[in-house]
């Protein structure tokens, strides 16, 4: 049987980094076998449905180059794709259950549901639910009379549909990453199925889903495992084999404690998958990074693309323990990218940044000096435009660190190599000549290399460190740079 694995998102807000990672996982998986990678929205819950969230979890699948195989916007032959377009089967589904006796109406209100729990409590059941004990003396289509169960529902009366959920056993299953897991029916609510406004539960609809989409393999995130026996329960009442399970580690933030939302954003690490998109990150770098938080390969290989990713990938090298997740291992993966792009590769975005940041980006070959002379010292492609700004647009102010380096001496020296440059032809002034006469100033008063070279930058870029100064100054033309010069002896003296 071919490997079949299914994203099932809930459209309730942006794609965050951990549904992204599962994603990948389930992506991985399925490439790895030449399986199927199904997307399905979840969208029972329609109190929290937010507008445009499916097709944000569409955009940014493709931004990280995850190609759905099958999905709402291109279904295959189970669809729909999208829950709430499902209905009717689920409808048809749990009367099966209550057919074959695994599943019954419940009429009960919530006061009666409420005055049973009170009830219970006061007599020394500290967590009470509606379970095989308490289901007897409620109001469900177990204790009333046949006919006024009908009557209930002709009239269309409120009710739910719960499940018998057996009273004393053990439910096992073996979980790919966990091993086996064993869970005790003792306690457990009947679970809901249906909800009183016609909607299943997301328990019902997953498991209704998974069977009738021919899903192998359910592969998501640890907070799912405490459902899973309860998907279990469903599987054996409708007499279905379940598809194997494997539940991912957690993604934890670098203080301790789940990865959550406010905790990344406290910590300066961006949650939304759009936020990445937005912030310029490359996709290949944000996939290569999050292909490792949970898993490796088992050697110490670290750079790998999504194909080589795919022959790579394997669940049984993931980790149970959660996985921290580095900020600045990212940066790395995201700097490593940036160095394997090309600069011609690299050009047009740089343009439409430095653009949209409102700098005149000049011609194509200045442009392409400017990405060549930050190719190395960037990690992320707006810093071609955020530290590149000078090649753009003389420096308004001047970078405060970097004025503590602005001495008594540095007008002095300065103006000294200025007299030198102005000497030379504009064909002359390039970046080995421009060096050579920062030799001869220096040795002429005695100084060190420092002492002129950081007066220079600062006064030239506005700022205490960047890319190679005389290539620099090459670049911006000797016209600009006397101006500069001028400027900074003025403004700084
Ligand atoms: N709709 C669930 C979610 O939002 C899916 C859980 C599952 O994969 O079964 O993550």
């Amino acid at each position: 049987m071919s490997v079949r694995v299914r994203f099932a998102p809930s459209p309730t807000g942006f794609l965050h980094i951990g549904g992204l990672r599962t994603a990948l996982y389930n992506y991985l998986f399925a490439k790895h076998h030449g399986g199927t990678f199904v997307l399905r929205i979840e969208d029972t819950d329609q109190s929290r449905y937010v507008e445009d969230a499916e097709q944000d979890i569409i955009d940014s699948l493709e931004w990280a180059g995850m190609t759905i195989d099958e999905g709402p916007t291109n279904p295959g032959e189970v669809g729909p794709y999208r829950q709430s377009e499902r209905k009717e089967m689920y409808h048809k589904y749990a009367k099966q259950l209550i057919e074959s006796g695994h599943a019954y109406y419940a009429f009960d209100t919530t006061e009666e549901i409420d005055q049973m729990r009170e009830r219970l409590k006061a007599s020394g059941n500290p967590s009470p639910s509606y379970d095989s004990i308490t289901r007897q003396s409620m109001k469900n289509s177990l204790t009333l009379p046949q006919d006024e169960v009908e009557k209930k529902l002709e009239n269309g009366d409120d009710y739910v549909i719960r499940l018998k959920v057996p009273r004393r056993e053990t439910v096992k299953f073996e979980d790919l990453i966990r091993g086996v897991v064993s869970f005790e029916t003792a306690g457990l609510d009947d679970q809901v199925l249906m909800k009183s406004d016609g909607m299943p539960t997301y328990h019902l609809a997953n498991v209704v889903d998974d069977h009738t989409m021919n899903i192998t393999h359910v592969i998501r995130g640890e907070e799912w495992l405490s459902s899973a026996p309860k998907h279990m329960l469903l599987y054996n009442a409708f007499g279905w084999e379940p598809p194997t399970m494997a539940h991912l580690p957690l993604i934890m933030s670098p203080s301790g404690g789940k990865l959550s939302k406010r905790k990344a954003e406290s910590e300066g690490i961006p949650v939304n998958t759009k936020d990445y998109i937005a912030g310029n990150y490359e996709p290949e770098a944000l996939i290569n990074f999050l292909a490792y938080l949970g898993w490796s390969p088992g050697d110490d290989s670290e750079i790998h693309d999504m194909k080589e990713l795919c022959e790579l990938f394997t669940l049984d090298r993931v980790s149970k323990g959660g996985a921290v997740f580095n900020y600045k291992k990212l940066m790395w993966y995201n700097e490593h990218y940036i160095r394997e792009t090309s600069i011609a590769d690299l050009l047009p975005r740089v343009k439409e940044l430095a653009e949209d940041a409102g700098f005149d980006t000049k011609d194509d070959e200045y442009l392409e000096t400017v990405v060549g002379l930050l190719h190395e010292r960037v990690s992320k492609v707006d810093e071609f435009v955020e530290m590149g700004s000078f090649f753009f647009e003389a420096p308004k102010e001047y970078d405060e660190k970097a004025l503590k380096k602005w001495k008594d001496d540095s007008a002095g020296l300065v103006t000294a190599y200025k007299e030198k440059v102005e000497a030379l032809s504009d064909a002359e002034f390039e970046a080995a000549t421009l060096k050579s006469k920062l030799e001869e100033t220096i040795s002429e008063h005695e100084v060190g290399f420092g002492k002129l070279m950081m007066p220079l930058r600062i006064a030239v870029t506005g700022q205490g460190f960047g890319p190679d100064l005389f290539a620099s100054l090459e670049l911006l033309g000797k016209e600009e740079v006397l101006d500069r010069i001028d400027v900074a002896l003025e403004k700084l003296g």
